[in-house]
């Protein structure tokens, strides 16, 4: 490429991505297979189960679930919307519009794309965009709050909460959780290090994620109401795994959401949001020392 050819394509593409990072306004990966709609706010939301396209040209996935999560794309949505409506400002959304028969967004490469080049290459750029959310709110913030969103078929209808300890670890003594050991290994590492709060204040206490959300009259668990999940229980998966990480300022949690009165209805969906949005009103202020209202009016000049 001649010098000033090369020069005017990169004031392009650099146009170009500044152009793609309005909040609010999406990008998409190769084919639309990954959404990512850019945020002004420190919250993060992927959806990797909700989508129902099925490419002829990807093959089925022979191994694993290939269950769709349904509803959840539906609800990420309108989770973003809500927030948007009280304060003005956007969250990050991630979405996996691929169907799970194809791509399995929250496992590892070998079994999220089962050796399909395309699936491969739309599970880099779902990990690559979360990775970009998460730096972009860890710029603006300081810190980022990851949310993986998901939908469970349990016979309880509960919302579990996913902070990478499965039920056998929760049953431990609260002395046995509050070890580092524990926090180390969570996905709430970035607050348990700043936290007044012990660990098991963090995980079920009266500010834990699951008691806010049982004020809003959803059942959840861990919470003190229910501070050890009966099996089964999902305990966070690859992408909090993954992600959340205090050495990059990220925290978060998996969230499993149940279908009935939650999930199955856009009218029962808009309702959770606004329970949801309310808890997140609620958590950031104590946890993250962020809040999430909206921007102070700029006074003009007299
Ligand atoms: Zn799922």
């Amino acid at each position: 490429m001649r010098p000033l050819l090369a020069i005017l394509s990169l004031v392009a593409s650099c146009i170009c991505s500044a152009a793609d990072l309005t909040p609010g306004v999406s990008i998409f990966g190769r084919s639309s297979f990954i959404e990512y709609i850019p945020g002004d706010l420190p919250l993060i939301i992927s959806a990797p189960h909700g989508g129902r396209l099925k490419p002829a040209d990807m093959p089925d996935r022979t191994n694993g679930v290939v269950d769709i999560d349904a509803n959840t794309q539906e609800l990420a949505r309108t989770i973003a919307s809500v927030i948007h409506e009280q304060t003005g400002r956007h969250i990050h959304l991630v979405i996996c519009s691929l169907h799970r028969s194809k791509l399995d967004a929250n496992r590892d490469l070998p079994e999220a794309a089962q050796n399909s080049p395309l699936a491969e290459h739309a599970w880099t750029e779902h990990h690559d965009f979360i990775d970009q959310a998460c730096a972009a709110a860890v710029k603006q913030f300081g810190v980022a709050f990851l949310i993986d969103l998901h939908g469970h078929g349990h016979a309880e209808a509960r919302i579990e909460l996913g902070y990478l300890h499965n039920a056998l670890e929760l049953a431990d003594c609260d002395e046995a959780l509050n070890e580092s050991t524990y926090a180390n290994a969570g996905s709430l590492r970035w607050i348990a290090e700043r936290s007044p709060l012990s660990y098991t204040a963090l995980l079920r206490g009266p500010q834990s994620f699951g008691a806010l959300l049982e004020l809003e009259g959803f059942p959840a668990t861990p919470s003190p109401r229910i501070p050890v999940p009966t099996e089964p229980f999902f305990r966070g998966g690859y992408t909090i795994q993954r992600h959340c990480s205090a050495e990059r300022q990220v925290a978060g949690l998996q969230i499993e959401a149940n279908r009935p009165r939650l999930r199955d209805t856009a009218e029962n969906r808009l309702q959770f949001s606004h329970a949801l949005v309310k808890v997140l009103r609620t958590y950031f202020p104590i946890h993250l020392g962020i809040r999430l209202d909206p921007p102070k009016p700029v006074l003009e000049a007299q």
